[in-house]
């Protein structure tokens, strides 16, 4: 077989066979197949689009292209939960130890920032020492004594996808439901989760951005787990403004702090409870969803959660002092306010996730080119969300920059973020769709 072909076939809108995928997937793996090639077959999958098949043969021989994690011995629940991509989403943060808490051990493979989107494992790395290049060994024994590990795409678990999805982030193919779908799926299939929760998410800030494209990708991951024996709930939430309010590597642990510590902005507990009761009761730990919230937010007004985040940056080798003094994380020099231009009342009716995340990489939040370095310490933290009523010259985001001039680029998309109304405007729930 010749990649030039299957390139060719791919973009004349042929369906590949198993064969075909797995000589893709090993050439990959082994660095048979150069990346001019790997990448102009990446842009013709975006285009001509995976059947079922396609897609679920892909998955298997990505999932299977390191090693596979068996962590049923270690006990019968493995928890996991994956997002597609979002701005401001720190759920991982909030959600594995409050998982792990409540009784549901979290084995969590997590991605660098991809496209416009925020990456767990950038967002981890602001905190000092922490180690997320947790090779297998030692990401299982912590799993066995603490519950909980989170680690970055190592070269032993789906190393295919680590390969494919750094080339994607640089090459404009990350927006493909058979790609999307065949990346996240093989990740959780490698690690061995048998508990698997996926967050959609949909809207400008989202790789997603109509709800229709959204239940796509949420049945084709579903579907595709039914294939590989690994059943999957899928929940779509809303990315039509960011996640929370804190954009940008250390002011999203921040707020994942604040949640951890009963405070945080509505929609990101709200998506946190959400997520939790589902998984609550999948995992027959709760007889309700609403038992099950009552269960988690008395886990995160004790303080319980907080202390399993303590526990898990502890064992990963990070600083435990940043959770009392924020400042232990990189930290911008300057401060500046963005404020409401023109005169007079209006409501927030819209704001662009995607500008935001733009506004943060002008900044230095984000890559350009693979295994760029980023600046942690950058980001936007808004006040004032969808439906705020607002005046001209009011400060709603308060931009943490390390230059004047950073600031100034980024303020030009901050101002193209914002969509403003005359008449009261009702903000969206933050869950949109369940598919299972
Ligand atoms: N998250 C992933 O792990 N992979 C993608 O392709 C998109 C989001």
């Amino acid at each position: 077989m010749r990649m030039v072909d299957l390139i060719l076939a791919k973009r004349n809108g042929r369906e590949h066979s198993r064969a075909e995928i797995d000589f893709i997937i090993n050439g990959v793996t082994h660095g048979t197949i150069k990346d001019y090639q790997l990448s102009a077959w990446l842009m013709a999958v975006c285009w001509r689009g995976m059947t079922i098949d396609e897609t679920a043969f892909l998955t298997d021989a990505m999932s299977k292209s390191g090693e596979v994690l068996d962590l049923s011995e270690i006990g019968p629940l493995v928890g996991d939960k994956h997002s597609t991509g979002g701005v401001g989403d720190k759920t991982t943060l909030v959600f594995v130890p409050m998982m792990a808490a409540a009784g549901i051990p979290m084995a969590k493979l997590s991605g660098r920032g991809l496209g416009h989107t925020g990456g767990t494992i950038d967002k981890l790395e602001a905190i000092p020492g922490f180690n997320t290049d947790v090779g297998t060994k030692d990401f299982i024994s912590q799993f066995k004594d603490i519950g909980m590990a989170i680690g970055g795409q190592t070269q032993e678990l789906a190393p295919a996808d680590g390969k494919i999805y750094a080339m994607r982030d640089v090459t404009g193919t990350v927006e493909s439901i058979p790609l999307i779908a065949a990346s996240v799926m093989s990740k959780k299939i490698a690690a061995g989760a048998n508990l698997i929760i996926l967050d959609v998410k949909c809207g400008k800030g989202a790789f997603m951005e109509t709800l229709s494209d959204a239940e796509l990708l949420a049945q084709t991951m579903v579907n595709v787990g039914r294939r590989l024996g690994k059943p999957v709930i899928a929940v779509v939430t809303d990315m039509d403004q960011p996640l929370g309010n804190a954009v940008g590597h250390t002011l999203e642990v921040i707020e994942a702090i604040e949640t951890l510590k009963g405070k945080g902005p509505d929609d990101f507990r709200e998506l946190c409870l959400s997520l939790g009761s589902l998984a609550l009761v999948a995992a027959k730990k709760s007889p309700s969803e609403a038992e099950a919230r009552k269960t988690l937010e008395e886990i995160l007004a004790s303080g319980k959660a907080l202390d399993y985040f303590r526990k898990l940056i502890a064992a990963q080798g990070g600083n435990v002092e940043i959770i009392e003094n924020y400042a232990l994380m990189p930290t911008a020099k300057y401060e500046y306010d963005f404020v409401v231009p023109g005169t007079g009342v209006k409501y927030i009716s819209h704001i662009d996730g995607r500008k935001i995340a733009e506004a943060c990489k002008l900044m230095g939040a984000g890559r350009a080119q693979k295994g760029d370095s980023i600046d942690l310490a950058v980001g936007v933290v808004l006040s004032a969300k969808v439906g705020s009523k607002v005046n001209g010259g009011e400060s709603i985001a308060r931009v943490h920059a390390n230059s004047k001039e950073s600031f100034e680029h980024a303020k030009s998309k901050l101002t193209e973020a914002f969509t403003f109304s005359e008449t009261p405007v009702a903000p969206q729930g933050i869950i949109r769709a369940c598919v299972a």
